[in-house]
């Protein structure tokens, strides 16, 4: 190990079990391209700065919609059996859930929500709440935020919340692949150069 954040990505051959892997490597394990891991591995790095959810409180990206504490925005990595995935995040940095969850902070999810559905036209649909350790709910996105699905009624879309162990094996696969990717791309001293 040349970098003390080598650690991060420091893998077994084998796929060793979820348990034996850190929390960080659970998210970084759902990702699906390399643009999607070096985002996350980011936002895990220096959440203040590169948290993808952060960038709102952060000044850096308009949202779409935005109240007190939280704001509306189009998922980045759009999956085309679905069609409309929104997002609904805190602006504040929440990784698991809050401690405590104030009414005004529910009714501006609410009013987030009805904006969305407006704004979209959306038919119908899930409103959905990732939260808490990732094994739990396939995230990729170490920042608290709320799914709003409409899929197209007649392509199968089953949002993932785990997955079997065959599906783990072959993310743990890809995820070695991404961590190679990395290192030729220059590891943490260019990801750590370029903040
Ligand atoms: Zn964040």
């Amino acid at each position: 190990l040349t970098h003390p954040y080598d650690s991060y990505l420091d893998l077994p051959p084998k796929f060793p079990g979820l348990d034996n892997l850190t929390t960080n490597k659970v998210y970084l394990l759902g990702c699906k391209d390399f643009e999607q891991f070096l985002s996350t591995l980011w936002g895990i790095v220096d959440p203040k700065n590169h948290c993808a959810f952060c960038q709102v409180a952060a000044g850096k990206e308009v949202p779409v919609f935005s109240m007190d504490d939280w704001y509306l925005r189009k998922n980045n990595y759009p999956q085309s059996d679905l069609r409309m995935m929104l997002l609904i995040i805190p602006k504040q940095h929440i990784t698991i859930r809050p401690t405590r969850w104030v009414a005004s902070e529910w009714e501006q999810v609410l009013e987030i929500f009805d904006f969305a559905c407006k704004e979209y036209n959306l038919p119908g649909g899930i409103l959905a709440l990732r939260w808490g350790d990732p094994r739990y709910h396939a995230g990729t996105v170490p920042h608290l935020h709320f799914n709003i699905f409409s899929p197209n009624p007649e392509v199968a879309y089953r949002m993932p919340a785990s997955k079997n162990l065959a599906e783990r094996v072959d993310n743990y696969i890809r995820l070695q692949k991404h961590v190679r990717e990395f290192n030729e791309w220059g590891g943490f001293e260019r990801l750590l150069s370029e903040s």
